[in-house]
């Protein structure tokens, strides 16, 4: 893996962290994001609300997932913008609109940071490609940050994509305050019930060693 990247990341820079579900940016970019030295802005792009399936109260699941992002983010130091949503696993429907919102966002930030345009959940690639797209049109730098794929595919398998991957130093402190935010989304890491395994397992929270960053060929410009 390559060293840090560091111009993008200068005191003061002012990022913006996109999410596909309230708790990727936790997950995946928790110990940058709880570390950075700027302004932080989280959007989230649907409100997680399918994570239980179609059967749960799906406006109940969306109030307890956003409330539990709101305590994880303020753990973080980072500030949430609201904005639309659209719908919890068919993101990829409506990136048109999505990268509108985002751009208007991105335009007000020095990087841009999205879930890895392959991380393996088709709401993290839309996101991905949502980023990647306000990013151009911002004309700020993009970072990818990884949610599941540390979890199903060894790194080797990123650079055999193409992209660059990066290990980005943080604290120790970061990696508290990543692991405290991560506990605040009790929907995602508490198992729903006995015989059923949490949303989000832990060993893909453990599974992340240190604070990933990724970046595409056509994107290395930062
Ligand atoms: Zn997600």
């Amino acid at each position: 893996m390559a060293e840090a990247p560091e111009a993008a990341w200068q005191r003061d820079t002012s990022v913006l962290v996109i999410a596909a579900h309230p708790d990727d940016e936790a997950i995946g970019a928790g110990r940058l994001l709880a570390d950075h030295v700027g302004p932080v802005r989280c959007v989230t792009l649907t409100a997680g609300e399918r994570c239980h399936g179609d059967h749960a109260d799906l406006d109940d699941v969306a109030r307890k997932r956003l409330r539990e992002w709101a305590e994880a983010l303020s753990v973080l130091g980072v500030t949430r913008v609201e904005t639309r949503r659209w719908p919890d696993g068919d993101l990829a429907g409506h990136e048109g609109e999505a990268t509108e919102v985002v751009a208007a966002l991105a335009a007000e930030a020095d990087v841009v940071l999205a879930p890895w345009r392959h991380d393996p959940h088709p709401d993290h690639e839309a996101a991905g490609r949502v980023g990647a797209a306000a990013a151009q049109t911002a004309g700020v730098p993009l970072w990818g940050y990884l949610v599941w794929t540390p979890y199903w595919f060894p790194a080797a398998e990123i650079t055999r994509r193409g992209a660059t991957l990066r290990v980005y130093p943080t604290s120790e402190r970061a990696g508290r305050l990543r692991t405290e935010a991560i506990a605040r989304h009790r929907s995602q890491i508490e198992p729903q019930h006995p015989a059923v395994r949490p949303v989000v397992p832990p060993e893909l929270v453990d599974r992340h060693e240190c604070q990933m960053l990724v970046q595409e060929p056509d994107e290395q410009n930062a």
